[in-house]
């Protein structure tokens, strides 16, 4: 085993992303915040724009937490997953309540099982902080190095108690900062879903799979299922109408309304469509641009952007602008 941490580390430092910049930080915070970006969320678009903005914004714990959710909601516009960031800002307001309490500046638990206990934050992202922030022996479990340990030990449908179990045998006890990092890069840039590259992984030496590495972990097909919706545009002397959400989806966000039955005198302008994790969103788009003085919440174009919005409402305001664009 140690020589394959030891092939590991060699190959981290010669290919590894050691330039990300939650990687050259020592701050648990911004570990921890990126550690929640990245989920269901690629490196480069985190990289070019979320991350920086987002610490610019709140550049503490302390400064997160006391921020006003549309704030946090509005900074995090287009990342999609809203529940991370609220859970982000909920986790950020006990931890700096929780250091008010004590006269010292909030911080993140050192202890694995203290961080699982506060909102968001999953057995992976826990291990992931412990591992880069606290420099723990311990290892993290995102996709990538799944599909490390199936390929490893040629495991097709492991349950996750026997891949954690893997996982903590494996880790490099002695570097797991470097040990962790490295197994994402991997399986980012070597061990990939479709076109694994053996004979350039360090991992080839000890890796049963390798013969045929697509065979493992097995996929699950998943099927999509279509919602369609029909969003009414509520419009008057330029502007728009829209409400914020207080239901379970999309939480916070500012939107425009979801109607049963178009009303007759409003006129369809498109569709848009969006997919999420576990569904498809197709949206038939009617505009009704008549005063209704049972609302109170017009907004003008300009505001609208000041607002948090989804990316689905987003594309509705552009089909929107597009649409009195070529009247
Ligand atoms: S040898 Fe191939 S299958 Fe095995 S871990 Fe490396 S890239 Fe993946």
């Amino acid at each position: 085993m140690k020589k394959t941490h030891q092939n590991i580390r060699t190959w981290y430092k010669l290919y590894g992303r050691l330039d990300l910049p939650w990687r050259t930080t020592t701050d648990p915070y911004h570990i921890y915040l990126s550690e929640v970006m990245l989920q269901q969320t690629q490196v480069s678009t985190v990289l070019e724009r979320y991350y920086f903005p987002f610490l610019k914004k709140f550049p503490t714990l302390k400064a997160l937490g006391t921020a006003p959710l549309d704030d946090v909601l509005k900074m995090w516009e287009g990342l999609g997953y809203y529940n991370r960031a609220k859970n982000l800002h909920k986790t950020a307001k006990i931890l700096t309540q929780r250091g008010q309490a004590q006269g010292v500046p909030p911080t993140l638990p050192l202890n694995i099982d203290e961080l699982i206990k506060l909102p968001g934050i999953g057995k992976n992202t826990a291990h992931a902080v412990a591992a880069f922030a606290f420099k723990q022996p311990v290892p993290i479990m995102e996709a990538n190095v799944k599909r490390i340990l199936c390929r490893l030990y040629k495991l097709k449908t492991p349950t996750d108690k026997a891949l954690w179990e893997i996982a903590y045998n494996f880790v490099d006890k002695e570097n797991p900062f470097d040990y962790n990092q490295a197994m994402m890069d991997i399986g980012s840039s070597i061990c990939t879903p479709k076109n694994p590259q053996c004979t350039l992984c360090p991992l080839s030496s000890i890796c049963q799979g390798k013969e045929e590495p697509t065979r493992y972990p097995n996929k699950k097909k998943r099927v999509v299922p279509t919602r369609e919706q029909n969003i009414m545009l509520y419009t008057y002397n330029d502007k728009l109408s829209l409400t914020q959400r207080t239901g379970k989806f999309l939480h916070g966000l500012w939107g425009f309304e979801e109607i049963d039955v178009p009303l007759c005198a409003s006129e369809y302008i498109g569709e848009v469509s969006h997919t999420y994790t576990h569904f498809k969103r197709i949206c038939k788009i009617y505009v009704y641009d008549e005063l209704d003085a049972t609302r109170n919440n017009y907004f003008t174009v300009q505001e609208i952007r000041k607002l948090a919005i989804s990316k689905v409402d987003d594309k509705i305001l552009k089909l929107y602008l597009d649409t009195i664009q070529t009247y």
